[in-house]
């Protein structure tokens, strides 16, 4: 059974790419019968943003990826291995921390910012690796009386990992995805637990996502490719604590296309980085869901949504350059998600979404239901090829928001502006409304509005087909296209729309009514 966990900073920023990690990360766990663990990895007191962990509590309900362990933004933790916040867990690491200085594998470092300011311009002047090692390591070997005169004045200092001496040179290491790997040692005596002015008092990611992970009985870290670097130095923390070293796979990092190349999705120039742009333009959680599984296996397989959804993603599939964000192709898959589903479940999604970030159309939705579930179904239910007009939620408005009389403004007479274009045929639509007027209704034996038009449209004297008009256009007013596009315009605002007959059903005979004789 695998042991994963998804470690989130509460930055402010919940990227798409954690939405991708977490779910290999629940993948994995689940397949195997094991866990997945959410741990909230705030030791970076400085950049933490007020409401963070909200925001990753709502994305992890909105993609269903709540942890089997972790705790949820009220501070509950949920599982035995906590608590699952870093910052609760300050004495843990201490005790860790201070096993390694007894055992001479760490050491207090009291190097000022200046020092260390001044160690790594020179080591840059002279084209030397940076960091703190060899003769710039400056209290690695210091005069334990040093050290003690240095606590009795109170200077803050670090707590620093002594590099072993006896280490081999170059290490290897396998990386679940990227196989068999090797790199050169680390060199660094890296910080591993923070200033001593500060309070909590907390280690470095490096350090406590090691103790972590131990303590949590992970056996598999999933995590992102810019941690790569760092697994030598990781190797040799786990050695120095005792540890079993846990298996890695690194991600690769969701790319974006961009004029002659393809560039890492960014926080800071791409508004797609983030899931609030999902969450908020109402993407079907299960389509995003279906294309990041794509995007893991490499692929995005040609099979239906739900199948794909059942089939595990697997490490050796991820690949090991980053998989391209298409928002094209996502918004294609969407559609076709949203296409399958029945009116009901188009209804209840929309006004989920709509009482969040559309409250007009929220109340709209709630008020007219049934007009709703009539509207949705047009060129949906019962059919072979549904319509594929929604690809996210706040498109309802766009495609359905005619429907409903509350969103729609009728014509202003003939002096409308999407009359003007068509407005010959004004006559001939007014006596369409007085003969539906008379009793000739929009029920199902009377399918034919179309014929009705032409007929009408006849008898004024228009064209009754587009191509006699244009052979002859001096002869007619207009043509039928003139008068049907005119009955359409009336009754939906637009001259596209779905099949008026059911339109026109779906809004009743009273409101096709009012809405023609508006044109009048
Ligand atoms: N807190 C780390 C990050 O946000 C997590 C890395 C990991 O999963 O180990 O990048």
């Amino acid at each position: 059974a695998k042991v994963t966990r998804f470690g989130p900073s509460p930055t402010g920023f919940v990227h798409i790419g954690g939405v991708y990690v977490s779910t290999i990360d629940k993948d994995i766990s689940a397949r195997s019968g094991g866990v997945y663990i959410v741990r909230v990895e705030d030791t970076d007191q400085s950049r933490e943003v007020e409401g963070a962990l909200a925001q990753f509590t709502r994305a992890f309900d909105y993609f269903d990826l709540r942890p089997d362990e972790g705790d949820d933004a009220a501070g509950d933790d949920t599982g035995a291995y906590g608590p699952y916040h870093q910052s609760a867990r300050e004495s843990i690491y201490l005790t860790y921390v201070r096993e390694l200085l007894r055992e001479g594998k760490a050491y207090l470092c009291f190097a000022t910012k200046d020092e260390l300011a001044d160690i790594s311009a020179k080591q840059q002047a002279t084209k030397l690796p940076t960091g703190y090692y060899g003769r710039w390591a400056l209290w690695r070997d210091a005069d334990p009386a040093a050290v003690a005169a240095k606590l009795a004045e109170g200077v803050p200092y670090v707590v620093r990992f002594r590099v072993p001496d006896d280490g081999p040179s170059r290490v290897r290491f396998t990386d679940e995805i990227r196989g068999e790997l090797e790199a050169e040692a680390n060199r660094n005596d890296a910080v591993i637990l923070k200033s001593s002015d500060t309070s909590p008092r907390l280690p470095t990611y490096h350090f406590a996502h090691a103790v972590d992970d131990h303590l949590m009985r992970v056996n598999q870290v999933i995590r992102g490719e810019e941690w790569i670097s760092s697994v030598p130095l990781h190797l040799q923390l786990f050695a120095a604590l005792g540890f079993e070293p846990v298996p890695y796979a690194h991600i690769a990092p969701l790319m974006k296309q961009i004029p002659g190349g393809k560039r890492k999705l960014s926080k800071r120039k791409d508004p797609e980085a983030g899931v609030d742009f999902y969450i908020e333009a109402g993407y079907p959680a299960a389509a995003i869901l279906y294309y990041l599984r794509g995007l893991a296996n490499g692929r995005l397989a040609e099979v239906p949504l739900a199948e794909a959804l059942a089939t595990p993603i697997s490490l050796a599939q991820c690949g090991v350059a980053g998989p391209l964000v298409d928002l094209v192709k996502l918004e294609d898959i969407s559609a076709d998600h949203v296409s399958t589903l029945t009116s009901d479940q188009v209804y209840d999604a929309v006004r989920a979404w709509a009482e969040q970030y559309d409250k007009e159309l929220g109340t709209v939705l709630d008020a007219e239901r049934d007009l709703a579930l009539r509207a949705i179904a047009v060129e949906r239910e019962g059919v072979e090829n549904p319509r594929k007009d929604l690809r996210k939620w706040s498109d309802f408005r766009a495609a359905y928001g005619f429907f409903f009389p509350a969103l729609f403004t009728v014509l202003a007479g003939p002096t409308d502006d999407r009359v003007t274009p068509l407005g010959v045929a004004t006559d001939v639509v007014t006596a369409f409304a007085t003969d539906l007027a008379d009793g000739y209704t929009h029920a199902d034996e009377q399918p034919d509005w179309f014929n009705q038009v032409r007929d009408l449209a006849t008898k004024h004297g228009f064209a009754s087909s587009p191509k006699d008009f244009k052979k002859n256009p001096e002869a007619f007013p207009g043509s039928i296209r003139e008068a049907s596009q005119l009955v359409r315009v009336a009754l939906t605002g637009s001259t596209r729309s779905p099949d008026l007959h059911a339109i026109s059903q779906a809004l009743g005979a009273d409101e096709v009514l009012r809405r023609l004789r508006a044109l009048a």
